[in-house]
């Protein structure tokens, strides 16, 4: 998702109490920074927000980090949250790579992909957020059995993405092509590219697994 570039969006951002600005100052201390000793996930490339949103106001037991690279769509999350704040919910504006600089070793219980960029190009394959030199990033900041999950539309990135499990030692715990008529769709929770996407007709893909 790319949106033009919004010349308030600095300013509301920096205004926001959601939005961490300083997110490297808070390795190593973000069950400080919730005030609990609460279980933490995050979403990498969260968009507009509305999962983490809602899984935030449907588990107060568990702390929320939404990651997105872009202000112009950090903006619009934002603005959707207005003048609520929620105790375990914030926001940081990074690019994913920087992860290990605002996240201590174990410090996280889980990570969501949602409909993360295909790169299609094979010459891209570093960037997918699902490859091995993104997983064994994960591995370093989640905790021993964290869990990632994601879901996505494009086929490709998901066979993709099945493949790349194994081969960076990770356990496939489940997966489906068609979360819309899968038990593991229970309780699912949609995102904005979900609810674009499967209006359309795409089938939605999900899978868990568990860091080596
Ligand atoms: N999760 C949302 C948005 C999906 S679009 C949804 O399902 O509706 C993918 C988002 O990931 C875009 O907003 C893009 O800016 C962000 N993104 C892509 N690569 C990223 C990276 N390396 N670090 C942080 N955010 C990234």
């Amino acid at each position: 998702m790319r949106l033009r570039n919004i010349p308030r969006a600095k300013q509301v951002i920096e205004a926001s109490p959601t939005v961490i600005q300083n997110p490297e100052s808070c390795l190593g201390r973000w069950h400080d920074i919730f005030g609990n000793q609460n279980p933490i996930q995050i979403e990498i490339g969260m968009g507009k927000g509305r999962f983490l949103t809602e899984l935030a106001k449907k588990n107060p037991d568990i702390n929320y980090i939404g990651i997105e690279k872009y202000t112009s769509v950090l903006l619009r999350a934002v603005e959707k949250l207005g003048e609520e704040t929620l105790p375990n919910l914030y926001f940081i504006c990074m690019f994913a790579e920087n992860l290990e600089k605002v996240f201590a070793k174990e410090e996280l219980d889980r990570v969501y992909l949602n409909f993360s960029d295909p790169w299609p190009k094979d010459r891209h394959q570093k960037r997918r957020l699902t490859s091995r030199n993104y997983l064994s990033l994960y591995e370093k900041i989640l905790k021993k059995d964290g869990l990632l999950e994601f879901k996505t539309d494009n086929l490709a990135l998901f066979d993709f993405s099945l493949a790349e499990i194994p081969a960076a030692g990770w356990k496939l715990l489940a997966q489906t092509k068609d979360l819309h008529h899968d038990p593991l769709g229970a309780r699912n929770i949609m995102t904005e590219y979900e609810e674009r996407f499967s209006e359309k007709g795409n089938p939605i893909c999900k899978l868990i697994a568990q860091k080596g």
